[in-house]
């Protein structure tokens, strides 16, 4: 039997508030006096009901061989696990081995956090690992555009894909693996590439089964040219979601402390799209350090200029502008300082830093020098903040 994604709701975190079954325009969701719950039958994926639930219960999705029933549902008081589902043998072609190698990655890119990464508190609960190397998702190419300005060597393009009918639930923060085509020499399928999602869960458009990359196009790189490379219409293989930890806080009072350089930005437009939906009147809670070489180069740098300076502080840092003097994030943060040490104390700020490995020292020795100046202790804010959720890195 075919494996099937089930959209279910997590009857120990919904509150029985109704309002998932209410924008059900297909009526499948339902309830009775225990739970409320979702029919599979009727349940297209069309996603409208993930925005609206308060509490990310409504996030939650098992691959079942055989769907749990209305009944089943009604009597959970708790989820049931994913249960392993037997794929036909794949474990003998080393395809697992290479799915491994991807959690590898991420973990690898999230290192520079000092420890072992938590999610924020009130985040929405990710899936993961719906699509596997074995079992891929296939997406259309709906759009592919230039970020970066042409004749500049800093290729960047924004790639939409579409999955149809295919449920891609996804939070942002989270990546997806892109297969490039062929084999490698051994003959092994070719290690899939982790890229961030730069839309926001409910897709680069709303209601749309889509969302959105930000790629560079790396000088002999095997996928990110694949990927720039690509037309309106081609499919590409795509495995994920990928990440649990760095994800948004759903608690609007949060305040985010943002810091990319490149590609990192693609999380922060999910992120900043995320909550102009959500809440376009939730000023003063987002803070952006963006670092690019020029501002030409600067991914999304047209759109982000015309977000208003009340919703989002911004700051770009350029390190080869012909008319300024080289300057990074780090320096940015430091032109801030009191700035910066009132949101590092503060129990409602997250901070996330992505992009560049190269990024990772400059923003530590920012942070420390801050801290120092306003008679804190950076190590061991760094350390609670992380242990409470709050501090986010992904760097590659
Ligand atoms: P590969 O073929 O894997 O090559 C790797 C490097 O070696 C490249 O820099 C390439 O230039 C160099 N190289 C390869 N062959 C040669 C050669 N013959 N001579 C000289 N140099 C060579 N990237 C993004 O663009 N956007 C994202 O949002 C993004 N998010 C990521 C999120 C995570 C968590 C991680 C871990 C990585 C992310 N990346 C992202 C990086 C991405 O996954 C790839 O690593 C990147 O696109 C390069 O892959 P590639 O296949 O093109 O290069």
């Amino acid at each position: 039997m075919t494996p099937l994604k089930q959209h279910l709701i997590d009857p120990e975190i919904c509150i029985r508030c109704y309002t998932c079954e209410m924008t059900c325009a297909l009526e499948a969701i339902t309830h009775d006096d225990a739970n409320v719950v979702v029919d599979a039958q009727k349940c297209n994926f069309c996603m409208d009901c993930i925005p609206v639930c308060p509490t990310g219960s409504i996030d939650e999705w098992r691959v079942v061989e055989a769907p749990y029933s209305l009944d089943d549902q009604f009597s959970w008081e708790e989820l049931p696990e994913q249960a392993d589902i037997p794929d036909g043998g794949e474990a003998e072609t080393g395809l697992e081995a290479l799915d491994e190698g991807i959690a590898a990655l991420l973990a690898e890119a999230h290192a520079g956090a000092g420890g072992k990464a938590k999610p924020p508190a009130t985040a929405s609960k990710p899936t993961v690992n719906l699509y596997t190397l074995s079992k891929p998702a296939t997406a259309k190419v709906a759009g592919t555009y230039r970020l970066t300005a042409e004749g500049s060597d800093n290729d960047v393009r924004h790639i939409i894909l579409d999955f149809a009918g295919l449920p891609m639930p996804v939070l942002e923060g989270q990546s997806i693996g892109i297969v490039p085509p062929g084999v490698a020499a051994d003959g092994t399928p070719h290690l899939p590439r982790l890229y961030s999602i730069s839309s926001p869960r409910d897709g680069e458009r709303p209601g749309f089964n889509n969302l959105s990359l930000t790629v560079k196009r790396e000088p002999e790189g095997l996928c990110s040219n694949y990927i720039c490379d690509l037309s309106p219409g081609d499919e590409v293989q795509v495995t994920g979601p990928f990440g649990a930890t760095f994800l948004m806080p759903n608690d609007p009072d949060a305040q985010l402390l943002m810091i990319c350089t490149g590609t990192g930005s693609a999380p922060f437009r999910g992120f900043t799209m995320h909550r102009r939906r959500e809440n376009p009147r939730n000023t003063g809670k987002l803070s952006l350090v963006f670092g690019a070489r020029r501002a030409e180069e600067l991914p999304y740098f047209g759109p982000l200029a015309k977000v208003p300076e009340a919703f989002m502080h911004k700051v770009f840092a350029f390190s080869r502008a012909d008319d300024a003097p080289k300057s990074y994030v780090q320096d940015k943060l430091r032109e801030e300082p009191d700035r910066t040490a009132a949101m590092l104390v503060d129990a409602k700020t997250h901070i996330y830093i992505c992009g560049l490995k190269k990024m990772e020292q400059g923003v530590e020795e920012a942070f420390a020098d801050i801290a120092r100046r306003a008679g804190l202790d950076w190590r061991a804010l760094r350390d609670t903040m992380r242990e409470d959720g709050r501090y986010h890195l992904e760097t590659y």
